[in-house]
């Protein structure tokens, strides 16, 4: 899932770092991957229901006009505290404009009004409302953080209505959250009870899952979703599904951008170079907007291993390689110019 942060800050503080927000990226696809350190802490009874949901996040590479990114967008607003009515979704009202959420998960960080740490919002909500909101010291793992929201669980429960889950309980005493593998539980549970917390409506003799993302503990007592939870989420990546234009975002690719790969080249240095298609069946086609630069240069690809498969001089503005029977797999290819090199990834599709 290629994500886009926007950070609305009024102080400093609320200014997070870099390092913080790609925290907060690995631990969701930690926690997703059921690959977090604290696994160990499910209860036995519940372990053989835990899952790896097979759903990763990374930081956008290509904004929606195509461009290099971060992934992150900063502004700064005189806005102090934000209430729960989305304007910071909106630049006319002191936040930032969403992209594509048909093809980007948008999560604003900012800071919310009082106890509240987050909220998402449910698939089939308005585009531009669509994503989640986290309060700026309950997002990632390090940084200025408040206790005990420090394992960046407030994004991974979030995200988990964002992919269509609902509270444990149902959000009304004893009520269904509509899958099979969690027990029925009367009400929410905060802070960490201890196992096994019994309810009047328990099922079995294990009582609630209060370790599961989706119930409203802290973030040190959760650490897991069920292979139920799993199901509910992965199908709504199915044609048809609500979030199954996903599937057809590149934006996590930064090699199909347009233009150089490396930032602080790119302002400095005119060339682009461009790959099709990519990625590629059986040829790709290597151009560059600028071909004296280029033209008696060599073009390399290699290989993952780093093992040089093609060597060849650029002889035109376009260049054509048939590279049919390569595996399918990933592959580095190397443009040398008057202005450097240019390093692109090339993809080569599964039959
Ligand atoms: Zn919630
Ligand atoms: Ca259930």
């Amino acid at each position: 899932i290629p994500v886009v942060i926007h950070v609305i800050y009024n102080t400093t503080e609320q200014n997070i770092s870099d390092a913080q927000i790609l925290s907060q990226i690995m631990s969701l696809t930690k926690d997703y991957r059921r690959l977090n350190a604290d696994t160990g802490n499910t209860p036995g009874v519940f372990k053989s229901l835990a899952a790896d949901t097979i759903i990763q996040f990374c930081l956008a590479k290509i904004d929606p006009q195509g461009n290099y990114t971060k992934g992150i967008v900063r502004k700064y607003n005189k806005t102090q505290v934000f209430l729960s009515d989305d304007a910071m979704k909106f630049s006319s009202k002191g936040g930032d404009d969403s992209w594509d959420t048909t093809r980007y998960l948008n999560i604003w960080v900012c800071n919310l009004s009082g106890n509240t740490l987050g909220y998402g919002v449910l698939p089939g909500s308005p585009l531009d409302r669509d994503g989640v909101v986290i309060k700026y010291n309950a997002f990632g793992t390090i940084g200025r953080l408040a206790v005990p929201y420090t394992k960046g669980r407030t994004a991974t429960h979030e995200i988990g209505h964002w992919l269509g889950l609902k509270h444990l309980c149902g959000d009304a005493a004893c009520s269904d959250d509509g899958i099979a593998d969690t027990p029925l539980q009367e009400t929410s549970n905060t802070y960490c009870p201890k196992f096994p917390h019994l309810s009047s409506c328990f099922t079995n003799s294990y009582g609630d899952m209060f370790m599961n993302f989706m119930d409203f503990t802290d973030d040190g007592c959760m650490n897991l979703f069920t292979k139920g939870q799993k199901a509910a989420m992965r199908g709504l990546f199915a044609s048809g599904g609500p979030r199954n234009s996903f599937l057809n975002s590149n934006v996590c690719d930064g090699s199909l951008a347009e233009g150089g790969p490396v930032a602080e080249d790119s302002q400095t240095n005119p060339i682009k170079i461009k790959t099709y298609a990519n990625p590629f069946d059986n040829s790709v086609t290597i151009t560059c907007d600028n071909q004296s630069k280029v033209i008696g240069h060599s073009l390399k690809i290699y290989n993952t291993a780093g093992k040089l498969i093609i060597s060849q001089i650029i002889l035109a503005q376009n260049t054509t390689l048939a590279l049919g029977n390569l595996p399918s797999g990933i592959y580095i290819l190397k443009v040398e110019s008057k202005n450097g090199e240019f390093v692109h990834k090339l993809i080569k599709q599964g039959k």
